[in-house]
């Protein structure tokens, strides 16, 4: 809404947000709003923890691997699986590679340090994660999530290549955006880390009111990684989200940013 034009008279404002909160709810599945669960990383509690709370709840989530990791390797089958029941398998770049020279990034190593990348190469090995998950999973469609956060090198965007290999990218930069707002190169999720489920169910909560998407980024669930969430925090926000199905529709970030893609696409012209 906030595109709206301050001369725009009440009686057509009323009738244009109307329509426009109908249409944003035909984008979300005929619900109030959408929530996406991602889960970075490709860490061990994602297999022990997280399919498993998934999976009973029959809520389906993203998972953005990264190829070179260990668990990648190790529980191969494991992945395999997962998809099968239905979670997708995001691309979290072979590497991780982060920006090194930004301040606080201490923790990145000269191999692993994205601003020593040219564009090629990040473009080349995030490619070739694309073709480990297809060998996983058989997809070949799905979303990308930056690593750390870092959308540029040297000041490019290192996406604008990467834009027909997949259907959106997420970021890390917290918001709640209507199908028109959201930007698909970067779209907007809440990093968790040691918040409560009263902080998580309230945001659920003004997502329904606003028609809007949110999505979760999580780590560590029940330990596993630094950035943590309570396991039982966790699951307090699966039953919310179970509890209320019939309001909120929770799927994979693949099949959300479709739909976003699809409603952008029929309006064009819609502000941004
Ligand atoms: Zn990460």
């Amino acid at each position: 809404m906030r595109a709206l034009h301050f001369l725009v008279p009440t009686a057509l404002l009323l009738t244009t947000a109307a329509s426009h909160a109908q249409s944003t709810q035909t984008v979300w599945n005929n619900k109030q709003c959408a929530v996406v669960l991602t889960y970075d990383d490709a860490i061990d509690v994602d297999l022990d923890n997280v399919v498993p709370a998934l999976d009973s709840a029959k809520l389906r989530g993203t998972f953005y691997l990264i190829g070179s990791s260990s668990v990648v390797a190790r529980r191969l089958p494991e992945w395999r699986r997962a998809a099968q029941r239905g979670h997708e398998l995001g691309n979290h770049a072979l590497m991780h590679p982060c920006d090194g020279s930004l301040p606080g990034r201490g923790f990145v190593t000269p191999d692993n340090d994205l601003s020593k990348y040219t564009v090629t190469r990040a473009v080349s090995e995030i490619k070739a994660n694309n073709t480990l998950l297809a060998a996983i999973d058989g997809k070949t469609t799905r979303t990308f999530a930056y690593p750390c956060g870092d959308l540029q090198i040297g000041g490019v965007r290192f996406y604008d290549q990467l834009r027909n290999d997949f259907v959106g990218a997420r970021g890390v930069t917290g918001g709640l955006q209507t199908a028109a707002q959201i930007d698909l190169t970067n779209i907007d999720a809440y990093s968790i880390n040691g918040q409560s489920a009263e902080y998580m169910l309230d945001l659920v909560k003004k997502a329904q009111e606003s028609h809007t998407l949110l999505v979760f980024l999580f780590h560590g669930v029940g330990g596993g990684h630094a950035l943590n969430v309570e396991l039982k925090a966790h699951r307090q926000l699966l039953r919310y989200l179970k509890a209320h199905e019939k309001d909120i529709w929770v799927a994979p970030m693949v099949e959300v940013a479709e739909k976003v893609k699809a409603y952008q696409q029929r309006n064009p012209t819609t502000p941004r």
